[in-house]
């Protein structure tokens, strides 16, 4: 089953306000987590199990233990799917969808049934494009919960109006 909007707020909002005070923690006070994206993909497989895949725009001042947790693997490695310039490829968006496309077997218990995208900004007009690509491939099998996240004052602003 796709993933709530109320509950993607709730885990793509406490993941950035988390991800935010720690890269500031790390660049010692002077990190501006609000010119990122933090994208969430939450995975369902037809054998009924599921995965969280998460990236981040911007993985310049992350340890090696972060960028293991939100570093997915460049989407060009594997073949991009959309069409896309190496900068629109680097959308959190799009390295997510990509990844899955190319990741997961077409056939088998790993099969893909269903993906829901939490993204903390509503995506851009490149990644709206890769989404509705990415439904025509799969009819009816992504979900987009886009967000307008500010972490400033420390709490999210998620009142961003639903996406698609
Ligand atoms: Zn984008």
């Amino acid at each position: 089953m796709p993933m709530s909007r109320a509950d993607a707020a709730g885990l793509v909002g406490a993941t950035f306000v988390g991800l935010s005070q720690d890269l500031n923690h790390l660049a010692k006070g002077t990190y501006d987590a609000d010119a990122h994206n933090l994208c969430i993909a939450y995975v369902e497989y037809f054998d009924g199990s599921n995965l969280l895949l998460f990236a981040y725009s911007d993985s310049s001042k992350m340890n090696k233990t972060m960028k293991g947790f939100y570093e997915i693997p460049p989407s060009n490695k594997y073949g991009d799917h959309f069409g896309l310039s190496s900068m629109q490829a680097a959308h959190t968006e799009a390295k997510l969808l990509n990844y899955i496309l190319n990741a997961f077997p077409s056939v088998g218990p790993k099969t893909v049934t269903h993906v829901t995208l939490a993204t903390a900004r509503d995506p851009c007009t490149s990644c709206t494009k890769v989404i509705a690509a990415y439904l025509v491939m799969h009819p009816g099998k992504l979900t987009v919960h886009g967000f307008s996240a500010q972490t400033g004052g420390g709490v999210p602003d998620l009142s961003g109006t639903p996406y698609g």
